[in-house]
């Protein structure tokens, strides 16, 4: 961290951004850190109070942006200002005026305006900002606000949400970080880690999560022929040498539920695995790990375990024991469940085409890349 050691920390409600205070808290107290948190002040809370009880039509979004600036000045001022780019450590700000941007600035022009107007503020280092699925992010805070209606919230979340993804494009000088908290704590933890490492120069490893069955072998004979190592050769091997020769870890990350079904055994699945791994090594091409969930669908009777896609049990383990850099890593599938695993863990996804696996389970998500196989994704890849 090389200039104030300032973190923004924002995001819709719902999506959980204070449940990470004390991770974030050990993750700096590890390197011998100590982090600060400030939230919103209300010194000025009375005059706020007031304005806000004006009708809707006599009130002005840029007064009602003054007034939460002043707030935010006299805390800074007093409280922030001696902390920063001392020995002090990192400052962490929840509801800083990037909130404001989101919640009150409609149009650039407006942007701009509040910009300026917190133009004490240094940039920080990083804005953490939490987004999710508005649907999920309406089931968790449903009850917590009881006068206004689901719909009008859902309509709110879905704003904001494309607020601040818009502005983290249009504003690269609050190296803005969207986060990905739609699944567990764990998936949100690894992109945190992700991005503080990178702010302390601590290096972490690049990978390609790879789904197997119908993107790095071919299953259209399911179900009358399981497990499958009928590797896809044309489609994959010159795009697995070239991510491998740019230096990422390929790790395979499955779901056999056939182990859950007892059609087949542990032992069958680790061979077709092994088999896979032994295929791809004749080319010169090492299969850094593969991951599998055993569990039968919870919808066919079968456990809700943490593993099966699209949870993200799977990555946890992996970016644990490889240090993957989920800010610069991509899962690879041909399903649905393959690009919403990779969204929920903050990674950049590849849908491949060939194999016209089922994606109806995508809804709104789109993935980031569309290729008709491995070659073509790590060919775009390579030119990016
Ligand atoms: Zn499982």
């Amino acid at each position: 961290m090389k200039r104030s050691g300032l973190i923004f920390l924002e995001g819709i409600s719902g999506a959980g951004k204070d449940s990470y205070d004390d991770w974030i808290t050990g993750y700096f107290a590890n390197l011998g850190i100590q982090t600060r948190f400030f939230t919103e002040p209300s010194v000025f809370r009375h005059v706020t109070e007031a304005y806000k009880r004006l009708p809707q039509s006599e009130r002005d979004p840029e007064v009602e942006a003054m007034l939460f600036t002043a707030d935010r000045k006299q805390q800074f001022n007093t409280s922030i200002k001696p902390l920063i780019g001392s020995s002090h450590g990192v400052v962490v700000m929840k509801r800083s005026f990037l909130s404001s941007l989101a919640y009150q600035a409609k149009t650039d022009d407006e942007v701009a305006k509040i910009r300026a107007m917190n133009h004490f503020f240094p940039d920080p280092d990083l804005s953490a900002v939490f987004l999710c699925d508005p649907q999920t992010a309406l089931s968790r805070i449903q009850g917590r606000d009881k006068e206004v209606s689901p719909d009008e919230t859902l309509k709110k979340i879905t704003m904001l949400k494309g607020r601040y993804e818009h502005l983290a494009t249009a504003l690269p000088d609050l190296n803005i970080k969207l986060i990905s908290a739609d699944a567990s704590f764990g998936a949100v933890q690894y992109q945190l880690r992700s991005h503080f490492n990178k702010l302390m120069g601590v290096p972490m490893e690049r990978a390609v999560f790879l789904d197997k069955d119908g993107t790095l072998v071919d299953n259209s004979e399911y179900p009358a022929i399981v497990p499958t190592d009928k590797i896809y050769f044309d489609q994959t091997v010159e795009g697995l040498r070239s991510l491998q020769g740019a230096g990422y870890k390929l790790i395979i990350i499955s779901s056999q539920p056939w182990v859950g079904r007892g059609r087949l055994s542990p032992v069958q699945v680790e061979d077709a695995f092994k088999s896979v791994a032994a295929q791809y090594a004749e080319k010169g091409i090492i299969i850094d790990a593969y991951y599998y969930c055993p569990h039968q669908r919870p919808e066919e009777g079968g456990v809700d375990c943490e593993c099966k896609k699209p949870k993200t049990g799977l990555l946890e383990q992996a970016a644990e024991r490889f240090n993957i850099d989920t800010s610069r890593s991509y899962f690879v599938g041909d399903r649905s469940d393959d690009i919403l695993t990779g969204r929920n863990f903050g990674l950049e996804t590849c849908l491949v085409t060939m194999s016209k696996g089922d994606i109806s389970g995508l809804g709104d998500v789109k993935p980031t890349y569309l290729h008709r196989d491995v070659n073509a994704f790590a060919r775009a890849l390579k030119k990016d």
